[in-house]
């Protein structure tokens, strides 16, 4: 198979997402008061509602509608004040009523966007990117420093309910094949599930995969669900078709399912690119079917072919009314909306100086966008100083130790006041940055204060500048022939004398006095 810069090369890949979440922040279920809980001993919190027993009847969780708007919202979605719920048919064991109750061609939210900004190894993956200026724009894409940004339609997001959970017994790794009998934990059935479907404007499984993130960290900041795809309470389907470079239909889609991690949805798309350019430049056809990626194989394998909407027989929901929301409503929920994280990076941008970048990343996670607001405080007046520094320790080293350790940042010993204690020995030179990250080290390893662990070891870094013109004056007696050379125009020899001042000091002369020193004397 090609790799894909070479099948982008030819070919056009086309990207919609159909996302779910599961709102795992409310107490009860969508139709029911049954309790929702992740892990529950099965079938413990059932009714004859989520049982679909004849008779009973749906009342819908009005907490659940105000989350779906708050998503809606966030989102740049229009709510719409009249929508209604629908009977979408199909018979398994999973959904008790034989039915899922779901939303029809009008949900409660419509129209929205997100803005993606692509930037680094993620840009790359974009055919012919810098045949676009700084500036210019091409389809849904501007060009900006170090990458583009993607305005990225939003189609819908309506309400659902999730299905109860089957358990296969007896067949190899929990498969339906082979098993000997199935059991069915109906503690999930009924649970408020949200679905956002994204127009078909991605174009690399890096945009999918960015879309996926902010999204993620969108539903975090407004808190309407944990968004765990570990446990499925955040899960993606990929929708993805190939057309040749220049053309304007659309090819065939194939669907991906069990897209249960960000690095999942990046590599099954980029494989299923990849074969279906193959399939299409062997002269064959792709067939509109769900495919299954199998990350540890590295393919992906046809689960079915797709249903149509006939199947189903979706009809309105004679059990619930159709809905009106009033803007008093729309409103009160809008005044709930927190601030987000592209409003996040850009307070940070405006107080502390950052740039586009580093602000962005700080708000990936509100672990650390947090602790670098705990260390903006804790810096008082050297805050906008200091801000840069302290961004740029939380953006590599810290997250680089959390991502090694799998731990979280608050079970560090590492606290806003040592970080900001640990910049500020930088900054003022007292510690070189070789040093700070040996500092650095210590403070997590040993739980310590680094003022504590620079004394301990001596690490001062020595900038008084009586101490180094010494060394500086002994190196450059000690050697006439470098000193020769430099006056002959060989300025590279002052890499010479600042190791050997550096030696002599045994580490500890802070680099940028000595070169200071070391120029002002040789140009004597
Ligand atoms: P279906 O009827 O198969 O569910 P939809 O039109 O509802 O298809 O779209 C489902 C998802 O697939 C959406 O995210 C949409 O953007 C995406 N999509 C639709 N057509 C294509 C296509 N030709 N290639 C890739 N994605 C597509
Ligand atoms: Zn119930
Ligand atoms: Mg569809």
């Amino acid at each position: 198979m090609k790799k894909l810069e070479e099948v982008f090369e030819t070919w056009e890949a086309v990207i919609g997402l159909e996302i779910h979440a599961e709102l795992t922040t409310l107490n009860t279920k969508m139709f029911c008061g049954c309790k929702l809980e992740f892990g529950a001993e099965p079938n413990t919190h059932t009714c004859p509602v989520c049982l679909g027993l004849p008779g009973a009847l749906p009342v819908p969780n009005k907490a659940a509608i105000e989350s779906i708007v708050l998503a809606g919202l966030a989102t740049n979605c229009d709510i719409e004040k009249h929508s209604m719920f629908y009977r979408k048919n199909y018979m398994y064991p999973d959904m008790a009523k034989n039915f899922q109750t779901t939303q029809g061609p009008v949900a409660f939210c419509m129209r929205g966007h997100l803005d993606l900004d692509v930037d680094g190894p993620a840009a790359r993956e974009r055919y012919r990117l810098d045949d676009l200026g700084v500036g210019e724009s091409d389809g849904n894409i501007t060009r900006t420093e170090d990458g583009y940004v993607a305005h990225v339609g939003i189609t819908r997001i309506h309400m659902e309910e999730d299905a109860g959970k089957m358990v296969h017994v007896g067949g190899g790794e929990g498969r339906i094949a082979g098993a000997t009998h199935s059991l069915v934990d109906y503690n999930r059935a009924g649970t408020p599930l949200i679905e956002l479907v994204t127009e078909p404007d991605l174009r690399t499984p890096e945009e999918a995969r960015l879309f996926m993130q902010k999204l993620r960290q969108i539903y975090l900041a407004i808190g309407i669900s944990d968004c765990s795809m570990e446990e499925g309470s955040l899960r993606c389907d990929g929708n993805v078709s190939l057309r040749r470079r220049g053309a304007k239909e659309f090819g065939t889609k194939t669907e991906l399912k069990n897209m249960n991690s960000f690095k999942n949805l990046h590599d099954g798309l980029a494989y299923e690119i990849c074969r279906q350019a193959e399939v299409l430049e062997e002269g064959g056809v792709i067939y509109q079917e769900t495919r299954h990626w199998d990350p540890s194989a590295k393919r992906t394998i046809v689960m079915r072919v797709k249903e149509t909407a006939d199947d189903y027989r979706l009809f309105p929901e004679p059990d619930l009314a159709p809905y009106d929301l009033t803007d008093a409503f729309i409103e009160r929920v809008r005044a709930k909306l927190p601030e987000l994280p592209d409003q996040k990076a850009r307070r940070f941008e405006e107080a502390f100086g950052l740039s586009a970048y580093d602000a962005r990343h700080l708000v990936e996670h509100r672990e650390t966008s947090r602790f670098f607001e705990a260390c903006m405080e804790a810096a008082g007046g050297e805050a906008a100083k200091l801000a840069k520094p302290v961004a740029n320790l939380i953006i590599n080293d810290v997250t680089a130790y959390l991502n090694a350790e799998g731990v979280a940042l608050a079970a560090t010993p590492l606290s806003p006041a040592r970080a900001v204690e640990l910049v500020r020995l930088q900054a003022s030179d007292a510690i070189s940055s070789k040093q700070a990250r040996q500092v650095f080290a210590a403070v997590l390893a040993e739980d310590k204060d680094p003022e504590a662990i620079v004394e301990e070891r001596g690490m001062k870094q020595v900038s008084d500048t009586g101490a180094i013109e010494a060394v500086v004056a002994e190196v450059i007696a000690a050697n006439p022939d470098e000193v020769a050379r430099y006056k002959d125009g060989n300025t590279k020899v002052i890499g010479f004398f600042v190791g050997q001042c550096m030696k002599k000091m045994r580490g500890q002369g802070n680099p940028k006095v000595i070169n200071e020193l070391l120029a002002r004397r040789l140009a004597e």
